[in-house]
């Protein structure tokens, strides 16, 4: 990877940015930014500027106006890790949902590898720690004039971040990887496993989806649990269990009359009862 100056908000890269081991592009770079609104949206005006490369890295200290998915908003104080990645995975449009899954077993694995914590996966991408999100995942897809589509991967994770500086309603609801371990951590080998794992779980989604879904299964909390699932779109919560993930990533549900209900991450959010 090389290192950007383009940008008028350009800072020299910190050490935990330096000589990342990632290397799927030699070409990429990283654009590096003390505040940010949000690096998703500094990444969608790299590709809409047709500069694009593929495994480009866009990093904040800090964004004020951080997202998750649908427009909801993530809170992105110093401490953290607040990154976007921009892709062309070059695979089929169906499978985009899946680059959210390999990105959420990406953060896990590292996690687990670095700290002694058990990171686990709530479908479709929340990572928890004892059932408090500590990571963030959206993706945004960005159709040009031909089939292969950029793709803008935002992660987000709570590091050292302090949490005392969120809402209460969200501190109820999150951790971070200090809170847990009570030392504060180098993110270097953290977002360095992160992006060495995402390319080899893109990889794997390209050549063999199956092998990342079960993967994926090993850290999921979801399968086998009791429900709640909130349309986006308004419509009447319902509860069930859920009980598979298909070969594209949706939730197969066994609502409380016993009908199978197949639901997309982009149309739900769901609450794990047991
Ligand atoms: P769910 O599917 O669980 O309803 P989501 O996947 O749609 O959630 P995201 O888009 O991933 O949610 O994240 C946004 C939500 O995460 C916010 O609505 C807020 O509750 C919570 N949140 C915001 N900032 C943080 C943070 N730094 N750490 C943990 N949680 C946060």
């Amino acid at each position: 990877m090389t290192r950007s100056s383009e940008n008028n908000n350009f800072r020299q890269l910190p050490d935990y940015l330096q000589g990342l081991s990632v290397n799927q592009n030699p070409d990429s770079r990283i654009f590096y930014y003390q505040d940010l609104t949000s690096t998703m949206i500094t990444a969608r005006e790299i590709v809409d500027s047709s500069t694009a490369r593929h495994g480009d890295l866009v990093v904040a200290e800090q964004q004020s106006g951080g997202r998750g998915r649908r427009g909801r908003k993530w809170l992105s104080p110093v401490g953290g890790l607040w990154f976007s990645v921009i892709l062309r995975p070059g695979i089929k449009p169906d499978q985009n949902q899946l680059i959210a899954l390999a990105a959420a077993v990406a953060v896990v694995e590292s996690i687990r590898l670095h700290t002694d914590l058990v990171a686990e996966i709530k479908w479709p991408n929340d990572v928890l720690i004892s059932n408090r999100k500590v990571c963030g995942i959206a993706v945004d897809l960005v159709m040009g004039p031909g089939s292969n589509p950029w793709v803008i991967l935002g992660i987000g994770v709570n590091v050292n971040n302090d949490m005392q500086h969120l809402p209460t309603e969200v501190q109820q609801i999150a951790t971070s990887l200090s809170n847990e371990t009570k030392i504060k951590l180098n993110r270097k080998p953290i977002i360095d496993s992160i992006l060495v794992k995402l390319f080899s779980n893109l990889k794997l989604l390209k050549y063999n989806s199956q092998q990342l879904l079960n993967i994926w299964q090993k850290y999921d909390i979801t399968i086998n649990s009791n429900i709640r699932v909130y349309p986006a779109d308004g419509s009447q919560p319902f509860t069930g269990q859920a009980v598979a993930i298909d070969s594209l990533g949706a939730l197969i549900i066994k609502d409380n009359n016993s009908q199978i209900k197949r639901v997309l991450a982009a149309d739900v959010s769901i609450r794990v009862a047991n």
